[in-house]
């Protein structure tokens, strides 16, 4: 079977013509199985259909003009399900629907499998067959294994392109609107759509000279007081629901407010002539343009907290009543450009979604929706805003995907979805404060990732047995100058007593890259193979030294304190770096501190910390694998590039095989290792770094429940032998596909489906 299954994918891919190549498909498919009918439906997502694409043995002239509701018909089945459906005799089934122009009479024999790539449903692949029989279950696992290799084939950039063209060009059925977007929270919302109009433009601002300097500054500073009271209103209603640390986005609002800076650099505009309104427009857009400059995402959305405070001002300073909209029970709140002040003008209990036309994931807006739990999508750039008002809406926060005035079935089905999450969810939060021990007793420790986002409140209840990953550099990257080393100190201070006497892994400053600091600017061709990580602290020892004593100091009488090294090439790197570590301890200690020396552990994040884990693991007292850069690394694809996205998975053979001779390096010195990339919160990756040995895995606070899950579901025996088996695949896809197998056959089916 292997090798038929080789020869069809190598003819499929030996034409440019995608259509071509499915033709090739489902007749060497139908061939290789004995079977009378080979089909593929492909997924026009826009229309929420699928669409006959190719077929032997259906009417040849149904290709394009066949189209099935998404969640009708035995297709819909398998696409809403994402698991094969094997009938002996597919019209006894209630979800037969009978369709002419397919010509498929003469057929009983039924399986059909899903396309699926990176967890999205891109179609199904069916086979019939006249005479009422049962597929048997080498060729249900011949045709799952193709439906990788065509999903892989299919989401091809070039591929998905021409398709999109064949899709626009076929007649289209009754539809929902779907418009897509960027998953800002997760979870599924229904409701109402209520749109926040924004009528206030510093653009439409005009100059005018004031007639008295001074009663334009008074007007200014009452202006500046009601915004404030506006917001510590605002901000109280939400802090019962609000963990301690999401509360902090409130008080950035106050504090850019209550800056002495912002007040005074408005009042000197006034004092040059210009009155209030043209003075706060020139000073805001002044720095709303310094900000979209700095070329740093994380900075760049600091331009929406900017720009709404700045309208509020205006607001008052024009007497403008600001329109409160009339929500809906479930409203579903839809805005140019979102900010938390809107959310928390939504009356308690009222929200049921977020759509933001603007801004990414890492909007406070966003930020602030994950620690509510409000399913929210942003960047959703194609939305006509006023025509979503009062319509029904669905929010698809796991995907990104907003369904427009959708059909009943399409309704029915996301309810569906939505009880299915709450259920998983009562049985994750039962589970809690459960170690993630295996069934044949293995325990791996469960670290939470902090510094993205404002998440302290988050991870303090989700039971983590520490911090695996605390980024330091995203409290550097808030500020506009480097933080003192007594503010480093408090911040640290802060986690490692709310986690004592757990451990908390601090990682030292790892910017370059992708991570650039707006006071601290430099440019480079090549960012991500430059001046980054541990090598700018090596150049910059005093950095480096302030922020180590900081976390030293920081550590006073907890114990629980490990030091982090990331962007570790060479083993001089870490000699050096130790010495420096020891030296700041001295002084430390000089100072009255009566401290330990802390852990000190390596990131291992490239391929020479792989081949060199064991020199690396003598040094240090623990590894921890980054995984989203090494993927990057040993891929040689981007991490941010969305044109290579679908070359960057984690879990190519090549990744796989650099984790495993990471733990076994470091397990030789008797070194812990642990794995602290996004890959520890991917289900389908679970079970192969439990098998790989690995000690401790750490990831978002929002995963671990599901990770425990998992591994308190398999024995580490059963892991051994999923790793064994993926060792002998040779491309991702076909792992990924036998890892979503294998969580189905355990009834974990829904860690897929379900918080994707
Ligand atoms: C990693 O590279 O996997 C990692 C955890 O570090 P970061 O994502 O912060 O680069
Ligand atoms: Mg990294």
């Amino acid at each position: 079977m292997l090798t038929v299954l080789r020869q069809i994918i190598q003819e499929m891919t030996s034409t440019q013509d995608f259509r071509e190549a499915l033709d090739i498909g489902v007749r060497r498919i139908a061939r290789a199985l004995h079977t009378e009918a080979c089909s593929i439906f492909l997924l026009d997502r826009n229309h929420g259909e699928y669409v006959l694409i190719a077929t032997h043995g259906l009417n040849p002239a149904a290709v394009g003009k066949i189209r099935i509701p998404l969640n009708q018909g035995l297709i819909g089945l398998v696409g809403e399900r994402e698991e094969p459906l094997n009938l002996d005799s597919a019209k006894e089934h209630p979800h037969f629907l009978s369709v002419a122009e397919a010509q498929e009479d003469a057929y009983h024999a039924f399986l059909g499998i899903p396309i699926i790539y990176h967890r999205q449903v891109l179609g199904v692949l069916i086979v019939q067959h006249g005479e009422s029989k049962r597929y048997d279950e080498s060729e249900e696992a011949f045709l799952v294994t193709l439906g990788t290799q065509i999903a892989a084939i299919i989401s091809h950039a070039d591929v998905r392109d021409a398709l999109q063209t064949f899709l626009i060009n076929t007649p289209i059925g009754h539809h929902e609107l779907i418009y897509s977007g960027v998953p800002g929270a997760p979870g599924v919302g229904i409701g109402q759509g209520v749109i926040i109009d924004t009528t206030l433009d510093f653009d439409a601002i005009t100059d005018r000279i004031p007639d008295d300097i001074e009663s334009e500054i008074q007007l200014l500073d009452s202006a500046f007081s009601a915004v404030r009271e506006d917001l510590r209103l605002l901000g109280e209603r939400l802090y019962p629901s609000l963990p301690a640390e999401e509360r902090t986005l409130f008080d950035v609002y106050q504090r850019i407010l209550d800056s002495a800076d912002l007040g005074k650099e408005v009042a000197d505009h006034i004092r040059q002539g210009k009155w209030a309104g043209a003075a706060l427009r020139d000073v805001i857009m002044g720095h709303v343009h310094h900000l979209e400059n700095l070329d740093n995402e994380y900075m760049q959305v600091r331009t929406e907290d900017i720009k709404d405070l700045g309208l509020r001002v205006l607001s008052y300073l024009q007497q403008h009543e600001r329109a409160i909209p009339h929500y809906a029970e479930k409203t579903i709140l839809i805005g140019e450009t979102l900010t938390p002040t809107d959310l928390a003008e939504v009356p308690e209990g009222f929200l049921a979604g977020v759509v933001s036309k603007k801004g990414s994931s890492h909007s406070h807006i966003a930020i602030l929706a994950r620690a509510m739990k409000v399913p929210t999508i942003m960047g959703a750039s194609d939305i006509p805003l006023q025509e979503l008002r009062d319509k029904n809406i669905i929010l698809d926060g796991y995907y990104g995907q907003i369904y427009v005035s959708p059909s009943d079935s399409l309704t029915a089905h996301f309810a569906r979805l939505m009880q299915e999450e709450e259920k998983l969810e009562a049985t994750l939060e039962e589970i809690r404060d459960l170690p993630a021990t295996t069934k044949d007793g293995h325990t791996v420790s469960m670290m939470v990732n902090m510094g993205l986002g404002a998440d302290l409140g988050a991870s303090l209840t989700i039971g983590a047995d520490g911090v695996g990953l605390y980024r330091t550099e995203i409290p550097f990257q808030m500020r506009d100058r480097f933080p003192s080393s007594e503010e480093q100190r408090i911040i640290y201070r802060q986690l490692l007593t709310s986690f004592s006497p757990r451990p908390v892994i601090l990682r030292t400053l790892d910017i370059g890259g992708d991570k650039p600091l707006s006071y601290f600017p430099f440019k480079e061709e090549n960012p991500f193979l430059g001046w980054r990580g541990i090598r700018i602290s090596l150049d910059h020892p005093d950095i480096f030294l302030s922020q180590v004593r900081a976390m030293m100091r920081a550590s006073d009488g907890l114990d629980n304190l490990r030091i982090m090294l990331p962007m570790i090439t060479d083993v001089t790197e870490v000699d050096e770096t130790t010495r420096l570590l020891r030296k700041a301890h001295t002084e430390v200690c000089e100072e009255g501190y009566n401290i330990k020396m802390p852990q000190i552990g390596v990131m291992i994040e490239v391929p020479s910390a792989v081949y060199q884990a064991r020199a690396l693991a003598k040094r240090v007292d623990f590894l921890s694998v980054g995984s989203n850069d090494l993927t990057q690394y040993i891929l040689a694809v981007d991490r941010n590039n969305p044109h290579v996205a679908n070359l960057y998975d984690t879990l190519h053979p090549a990744v796989l095989r650099a984790l495993i001779q990471t733990v076994e390096g470091g397990h030789q010195e008797g070194k812990h290792v642990s794995i602290c990339g996004e890959i520890a919160s991917d289900p389908t990756a679970v079970m192969l770094l439990l098998a790989i040995g690995f000690d401790s895995m750490s990831m978002n606070a929002a995963s671990i429940a599901r990770v425990r899950w998992i591994i308190r579901h398999v024995t580490k025996k059963r892991a051994a032998k999923l790793l064994h088996e993926a060792l002998s695949m040779e491309s991702a896809v076909m792992i990924r596909g036998h890892m979503e197998l294998a969580l189905e056959k355990l009834g974990l089916g829904n860690l897929i489906r379900v918080g994707r």
